[in-house]
This record gives structure tokens, sequence and C-alpha cells, in this order.
């Protein structure tokens, strides 16, 4: 049998690949409009996007901005976009509005996960959004990874998404990772990417500085993000660099240990990717952040000067107070005093659940996240400023998410009490809305 396809049928079944595969993908993550760049979740047009006019009336609404509690107020949404938030009775809303009576609710704006994996987690991200996740960053995965997830007919939260990580050989995860060989090769894998759908871009930590440089350098041309971990770099010349955003509060371990200790480290991990498990606790334990003042206050006023955003993702290193490794305990300690101290010193922190963690239960890491940053001393508006409107700035979404504003989607968390009391009363979720749309 000839399998050969004639020419006039191969050319269109192309173009519709094409389209299939590129065309539309190119405009998923980024729309561009006019020089300006739009950072998109790649999900946006399969979000269901509410209709008509709703009413919640009589909700105390927290203005994450001031971390002021209005209280008794109503918020007007039309077709999935916050129309007003007024006191109650101070308006005239039209007679077609459906009103909720939200007595006695307290009304968040949607929670922003910034450091979520999915690896093999099925339904994880329609579980947090039903726990007032309404968006979430995966900073180090295929786009099309998430496919399975989007055919599940299930609601999830915006998925902004930054493809694999950029790494160098040998990758400590070789399923999420692109290699990069040269600057022009960092450039175009990061042109592809956001071509692709990518609205940040994730460094990885075997990245010669020179590449972090051109890759963050592409990133700030296109205006997206570019965030990185660390282990073999110091901070200072990564931030320097261009970056915007450092992930994991261990990333910052290498700049304050002696030059000499860093670079027997540095090359240890180089020869082995393995040798940072361990590693970084026994590296955090011996940390003193006394010692190294003038180092400590250097790169917090670097990362305040180069509005640098800091992801510490503190649960994914917790080791729990029964623990008996005494130097795993000390580290992790040292990770919060770090935290803290960065808190107290106007770093812009933001929240990253890493999607599950060691003591909580599956489902609750970002919960946990918030506990331990909390525990850091971080206020409760604080920590919900950082965790709504400071996320959003953090993906250069904050035109569209992270507030209670009108104009803004209806992206709502509605809690039976107060949030700005307990940590945990953050739990207590009774209602979510995202886009407009109830979540079921
Ligand atoms: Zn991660």
């Amino acid at each position: 049998m000839d399998l050969r396809i004639p020419l006039l049928v191969k050319i269109p079944v192309l173009l519709i690949i094409s389209w299939l595969f590129g065309g539309c993908g190119t405009k998923v993550g980024l729309v561009e409009e006019g020089n300006k760049v739009l950072i998109k979740p790649v999900n946006l047009a399969e979000m269901p996007m509410g209709e008509g006019s709703l009413a919640i009336t009589h909700v105390h609404v927290l203005d994450v901005r001031t971390g002021n509690l209005l209280p008794l107020h109503t918020i007007w949404i039309r077709d999935g976009l916050i129309e007003s938030v007024f006191p109650d009775g101070t308006e005239v809303l039209p007679g077609s509005v459906e009103v909720v009576d939200g007595a006695g609710r307290y009304v968040i704006p949607g929670l922003i996960d910034v450091h979520f994996h999915l690896d093999q987690l099925r339904g994880l991200p329609h579980l947090f959004l039903k726990k007032g996740i309404t968006a979430l960053r995966d900073p180090g995965a295929w786009i099309e990874a998430y496919g399975n997830e989007r055919r599940r007919g299930e609601q999830l939260p915006r998925l902004y998404l930054t493809g694999p990580h950029l790494d160098m050989f040998p990758p400590a995860h070789p399923k999420d990772a692109l290699i990069i060989r040269d600057e022009e090769e960092a450039r175009q894998q990061v042109r592809n990417l956001v071509g692709r759908g990518a609205s940040a871009i994730k460094i990885y930590y075997r990245m010669s500085l020179g590449l972090i440089q051109a890759a963050a350098d592409e990133c700030k041309k296109l205006g997206v993000p570019s965030t990185a971990h660390l282990e073999i770099s110091d901070v200072r010349e990564v931030i320097r660099a261009g970056v915007t955003g450092i992930e994991h509060v261990t990333s910052f371990g290498l700049a304050l240990i002696s030059p000499i200790e860093a670079e027997v480290y540095r090359q240890k991990v180089l020869a082995d990717n393995h040798a940072r498990r361990e590693g970084r606790y026994e590296m955090w334990s011996g940390l003193d952040f006394g010692d190294k003042r003038n180092t400590v206050k250097e790169i917090f006023d670097l990362m305040k000067e180069k509005e640098v955003f800091f992801c510490p993702t503190l649960a994914v290193f917790e080791v729990g107070e029964e623990s008996e490794d005494e130097v795993r305990g000390l580290g992790f300690q040292k990770m919060m005093e770090f935290t803290a101290l960065a808190y107290g010193k106007g770093v812009d922190l933001t929240v990253g659940s890493h999607s599950y963690v060691p003591y909580a239960s599956y489902g609750s890491a970002y919960q946990r996240e918030m506990e331990l940053m909390h525990a850091c001393g971080m206020s409760l508006a604080d920590l919900i400023r950082a965790a709504t409107w400071g996320n959003a700035r953090f993906l250069g979404a904050q035109e569209e998410i992270g507030s209670i504003e009108p104009g803004k989607k209806a992206d709502l968390v509605l809690l039976s009490s107060n949030p700005l009391e307990h940590v945990k009363n953050l739990e207590n979720v009774e209602k979510v809305m995202l886009n407009g749309v109830w979540v079921d």
C-alpha cells in the first residue's frame, strides 16, 4: 500500500496541526497589546466566566493593600468583574441583581500560590482551589504536563506556568529541565517558552552567572519575571544579574558562609547534585547572622533596591521539634530566623506552598506555609497582603487579581471567621469564587 500523502492533502493537514499546537499556543500565556505584554494564565480560555449581576451583602471585606477590614460592605460583581465595593445600603443596586446575604462572613481576595509543583499529584490544583487558592504558578514543569488536569473538567485555579526550568548539564531534574549550553541558547529558550505561554522563567541552580544574566536580560526585554532557585551561586551576584525573584530560603546560604567554605560546597554540588540535600542543613545549622550582619544587610538592601521578591517555601524544609536530628532541626530554625530578618527589613515576601510538605495533610501545604511565615513574626495583615497583592505583583498580574477593587476579576474567598484574629481562621473557607463563578 502506498502511504505517501498527496501534497494537496498534506498542506491543509499541516496547517491545522501547526494551528492546534503552535499558533494558538503562542497566544495563551501572553497577550500582546501594542508594545505591552500582558501576563495571562494558560487556561484562561477554558475558565467559566461569571455572567450577569451578583451582589454579596453584609460582609466584612479585607482591603489587603491597607490591611483594613471594611465592616458591613457589599461587593457588586458584574460579568465576572468587581463592579464596586461600598458600605451596605449606600448605593442602589439595579433590580436585576441577584443578592447573596453574606452576613457574618469575611471576604479576602483569592489566595495565590507562587510555588506549586504538579508532579504526579492528580487533582491537587482543584483541591487547592476549594481551599481558596484561585491562582498558582508552577516554576518548572512542561506546560503540557497540565494537559490531564485541564481535561478533567473540574474548575482549576488560574494556571501561570513557566515551562521547564533552565539548567546546565547534568541537571538535577532531567524531566523538568531545559539544558542550556551558551548565551544565545539561553535567550532562544526564553523566547521559545514565552512564545508557548510561559508567564515567567525559572532559572535552576547549575546555571552559570553569565547564562543567568543572559536569561534574565531576555526576560526583561519581553516583560516577564525571572526567578531563581540557587545552591552554588552567590545570591547577590544573581540579583545583580537581573532576576526578579529568589525561590527558597536555602538560596541565600552560599552568600552567608566564608568564601573558602562556599567554594568547597560549590565544588561538591557541581560534582554531585545529591550533595545539596543534607549539605544545606549542615550549612544552615552553622550560620550566625550576627557575625554576617553586613552581608545580610547588603542582601536585603539589594533586594529592596532592585525590587526582588523572596519566596521562602519554609514548609518544604520544615523539621519538627520532635526530630532527634539536631543538625536538621537547627538548620531549619536558622531558615525561620533568616525569613524573620527579611520581613523585619521590609523585603517583599511571597507565599509558595511547594504542593506537598512533611508537616501538613495532603492539600494543606499552603496553609502550613502561612502558619510558618506568621510564626516568623509576620502580622496577619502583612501575611494576607503577601499571599494576595504581593503574589499578584510577583506574577505581574496585579492589574487583574490580588485585591478586591473595582475592575478586578472576582476571585474571592468567604471565610466564617476573622482572618486578622488567627492564622487558622484562613482555613475556615465557606465559599470560593473564581472569575465570578462559585466553585462547587
Ligand atoms: Zn520547587
